[in-house]
């Protein structure tokens, strides 16, 4: 097969694995810089354009696709998807991971278990607010955040209500979630292919640090995970309609919830903390699924 990556850069490990296991499968790979491809969007004939070239012949794209490129990257995928190239993930799927209020609501929609959360912009009533979500202690996240930062955690009413009040005087979008005390400061993280959690890992946060992020000195680990936990993540991927993702899950009294949906989750954690070779299940799974014209959407929504 003759598979493009959509990612800025070959030397990330993630990139550089896929490339890897793709070629020792006997494919052909190109990675194409996103922000480089340009498109005619001409009537029935859709091309992408890469350094003067008319991209043709690929069996299927891969996206990596940032969070900081999502607008684009997501134009460019839809095109490959336009032409008839069937996508690793469709970029619908992609836009709704990346909104985190839609990816919520769809979750939410299909019952499937989230910490009890609330979003606002500019409440009249903030006290309102925080008892809709059950009270102190909460969680309180900027809806632009990743890796931890924008994650605050407001132990009494008064706490909530001043980082609240800071947060939307700045503008801002937040979301105020309920406390998973019990999760101790870890959560896990499902990798999903097709429907399958092939690798999990448990993120632990350093000393006294609610967030696990490895980012924020978390550490992680091999992890055996219960099969409520297994179908939650598997059905949380199906909703979102990703067929590769990171289903991040916290362990709360009242059932595994899920926290977010990562469309792009990076291989360099899983696949350290399992040793599984997760790469080479992913381009199985393109070899199995890929074929001209399979996409769902075709570039729709
Ligand atoms: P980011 O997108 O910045 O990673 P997350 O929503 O994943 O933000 O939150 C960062 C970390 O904070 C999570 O990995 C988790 O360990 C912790 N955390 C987030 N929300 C909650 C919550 N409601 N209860 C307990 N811990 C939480
Ligand atoms: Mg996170």
């Amino acid at each position: 097969m003759k598979i493009a990556i959509l990612s800025r850069n070959a030397k990330l490990y993630s990139t550089r694995r896929l490339i890897e296991a793709a070629e020792a499968r006997g494919h052909e790979v190109h990675v194409l810089d996103v922000l480089r491809c340009y498109m005619n969007i001409t009537s029935l004939k859709p091309e992408v354009h890469y350094k003067g070239q008319v991209l043709t012949g690929y069996d299927a794209v891969i996206p990596r696709i940032g969070a900081s490129v999502t607008f684009y990257g997501t134009a460019v995928l839809r095109q490959f998807e336009m032409m008839s190239v069937y996508p690793l993930n469709e970029s619908v799927g992609i836009s709704r991971s990346r909104d985190k209020l839609r990816a919520l609501q769809l979750l939410s929609r299909k019952g499937i278990g989230l910490p009890v959360t609330g979003f606002a912009h500019r409440p009249d009533d903030v006290d309102d607010l925080i008892k809709m979500v059950g009270g102190a202690p909460l969680v309180i996240k900027l809806l632009e955040g990743t890796q931890g930062i924008g994650v605050v955690l407001a132990e009494t009413e008064k706490a909530a209500e001043s980082v609240i009040e800071a947060f939307l005087g700045m503008n801002a979008n937040i979301l105020v979630q309920e406390f998973i005390k019990e999760a101790g400061g870890a959560d896990i993280r499902c990798f999903v292919v097709g429907d399958k959690v092939v690798a999990a890992m448990k993120r632990q946060g350093k000393e006294g640090e609610f967030r696990s992020n490895l980012h924020r000195g978390g550490s992680a680990n091999l992890i055996r995970i219960t099969p409520e936990e297994r179908a939650a993540a598997v059905r949380a991927a199906k909703t979102m309609g990703l067929n590769v993702c990171g289903v991040d899950l916290l362990r709360s009294n009242h059932g595994p919830v899920v926290m977010e949906v990562n469309s792009s989750p990076g291989l360099e954690g899983i696949e350290k903390a399992t040793g599984k070779d997760v790469a080479s299940m992913i381009i199985s799974f393109i070899e199995k699924n890929a074929k001209l014209g399979k996409t769902q959407t075709r570039g729709r929504g």
